[in-house]
């Protein structure tokens, strides 16, 4: 990989403030508002930063200032979280051994979970689904994207064919399902061509892929570390599994915008696990405590 002969930290501390502020607003005008800008001019090659730059050079109208923006005292915007309970509808998920259905043990949590996030004024909280409704993964993942989530969560409490698996654990996308991420994203791209989205000449379309692949692997750094902050947080309070933190390649955290993160809050298949799942106290107490952990991290510089 080829770096810019130039100290990165310089070329954001000077004179060419200009030039990153125009190289910032092409990135935004591609979508790209989680990428972290000084890790897009350390990563790219110098010729295709090189070239972003210049694009949004010859975007921006020649009569205008370059001078940087004031200041402003203008509050930060609330934080999105989106919470995401598992299955619904015609498909109930797993079934504990007393009858429980994963369905209504998530929905119930997620619920929760919303409430608790009442005392929070800078966090704002949506729910893929309120009742008892089936929704594909898809527009699980579709909501999350619409309502612009700095975070997405979803909520399951699965079952094992081993009865002794219980407690806690969490999940990110797998390192193995980069390929099947980059296809989507492969497809992403195709799909704004055919509507005229970018409407770059080729060689952007290569940079405006880069860059989106890099946008994607920020959002999976994102939440591999939602994921451990989350669950050393929880360790504290509540059972974890004996591995807690865990990849798989679930279709529900294939966002590449919105970093996920799916909880299975224990095993319906596990007798203490089921009983304690089935009483609303001990619903209320999980609910709580994922809700703490979440705001603390939402609040914290990994979301700016
Ligand atoms: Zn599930």
């Amino acid at each position: 990989m080829v770096f810019s002969d130039k100290d990165p930290v310089e070329q954001n501390d000077g004179a060419d403030c200009g030039e990153v502020d125009l190289a910032r607003r092409h990135l935004l005008r591609l979508g790209l508002t989680t990428l972290p800008f000084l890790s897009a001019s350390l990563l790219l090659p110098s010729p295709l930063w090189a070239a972003v730059t210049k694009k949004a050079t010859i975007l921006e109208p020649l009569n205008k200032t370059t001078a940087p923006p004031a200041p402003s005292s203008k509050p930060k915007p609330p934080r999105i979280l989106m919470i995401d309970p598992g299955h619904g509808g015609h498909d109930p998920g797993a079934i504990g051994l007393s009858g429980t259905q994963e369905k209504d043990i998530t929905l119930d949590i997620a619920r929760r979970m919303a409430s608790a996030f009442s005392v929070e004024p800078n966090i704002k909280v949506h729910l893929t689904r309120k009742d008892d409704v089936f929704l594909s993964l898809a527009e699980r993942v579709e909501r999350g994207c619409a309502v612009k989530a700095d975070l997405f969560i979803s909520i399951h409490a699965d079952s094992a064919p081993n009865h002794g698996a219980r407690g806690l654990s969490a999940y990110t996308l797998s390192e193995k399902a980069s390929d099947q991420f980059a296809s989507l994203l492969a497809e992403k791209e195709n799909h704004a061509d055919v509507k005229g989205g970018l409407g770059l000449p080729v060689e952007d379309k290569e940079v405006a892929a880069i860059l989106f692949d890099l946008a994607a692997r920020h959002t999976r750094n994102t939440a591999q570390r939602v994921k451990v902050g989350f669950i050393k947080g929880m360790g504290r309070r509540w059972t974890l599994l004996d591995q807690p933190m865990r990849a798989a390649n679930f279709a529900v955290l294939r966002s590449p915008e919105v970093p996920s993160m799916l909880v299975e809050t224990g095993f319906l298949s596990n007798k203490h696990d089921e009983s304690l799942l089935v009483k609303p106290l001990q619903r209320q107490k999980i609910a709580g405590l994922m809700a703490k952990e979440l705001a603390f991290l939402l609040k914290s510089p990994l979301f700016g």
